[in-house]
């Protein structure tokens, strides 16, 4: 997440279960996500590429794999056609600051993207799925902007919903206020009450993620991660490291956003605007 903070920093940033076993789609297993995160590169030349390969092992043809090549940013794309053309996109930013590994922001966010991927491409969706990896957030929302503004106009009612995925290995997710919509929010914390647990908002200054760039353009959004309140320690700074994550944290916060998609799949387009 970037932070527009105004304070002093060149740290600026931010910004940015217990679960019940899902029943529907394959579920990927704790030890592939300890693999799959260690595979974090730490250079951000490297990370478009990684992502690629993540989601080639998953079964993504070369052909499905869209590179949306915008000007001065481009975004990984990958569709999982549903019966109908009404679309979900589910996002995590694949790049990160100049401090740190990016480990935790965002390396964390694209594994679960990439799994998400994985179980939901051989369901029988009733939605169309778009996952997208957005290249430079940390500079200002770019990719996601870019590519809200490609959508042709008449193609904008038919954005069922946007789901974000930034910086996890902490805690159970929680959702950030100020770049969700109050029914994404709702359809989120009634899952998890469900499920015997609970789903927290919380709102840190000037924290802002990829959704707000669809909420912008009257698409629903959320924001969802699993840091906790000691970001600002590790967060776009050296401490952003492989060894700080809490990998089994990550896995069910994956487990759990699987559970969430499907709700949001059975759910009426227009539910949530
Ligand atoms: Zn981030």
């Amino acid at each position: 997440m970037p932070l527009r903070h105004s304070a002093v920093l060149l740290f600026v940033f931010l910004a940015s279960s217990c679960w019940l076993p899902f029943q529907g789609a394959k579920q990927s297993s704790p030890a592939e996500f300890v693999s799959q995160i260690k595979r974090v590169k730490c250079d951000n030349r490297d990370r478009l590429e990684s992502v690629r390969s993540l989601f080639s092992e998953f079964g993504a043809d070369p052909g499905d794999l869209e590179i949306e090549d915008f000007e001065y940013v481009k975004n990984l794309a990958v569709t999982v056609p549903g019966e109908t053309d009404e679309t979900i996109v589910v996002g995590a930013h694949y790049d990160k600051t100049t401090l740190g590994c990016g480990a935790i922001d965002n390396w964390t966010g694209i594994v679960i993207l990439a799994n998400l991927y994985k179980s939901l491409k051989d369901q029988r969706n009733k939605k169309t799925f778009r996952f997208v990896a957005f290249g430079d957030e940390e500079k200002g929302l770019v990719g996601s902007r870019e590519m809200v503004r490609a959508i042709p106009k008449g193609r904008l009612a038919k954005h069922c919903a946007m789901v974000n995925f930034d910086s996890f290995g902490f805690e159970d997710l929680w959702a950030l206020q100020r770049a969700s919509d109050a029914s994404l929010i709702n359809l989120a914390k009634n899952l998890a009450i469900r499920n015997g647990t609970a789903l927290p908002v919380k709102n840190y200054s000037g924290a802002v993620s990829d959704s707000r760039s669809f909420q912008i353009k009257g698409i629903p959004a959320i924001t969802l991660s699993g840091l906790d309140d000691n970001w600002r320690s590790y967060l776009h700074q050296e401490k952003d490291q492989l060894s700080n994550i809490n990998i089994e944290k990550v896995f069910e916060n994956y487990v759990f956003a699987l559970e969430y998609l499907e709700e949001i799949d059975s759910s009426r387009c227009d539910e949530f605007r």
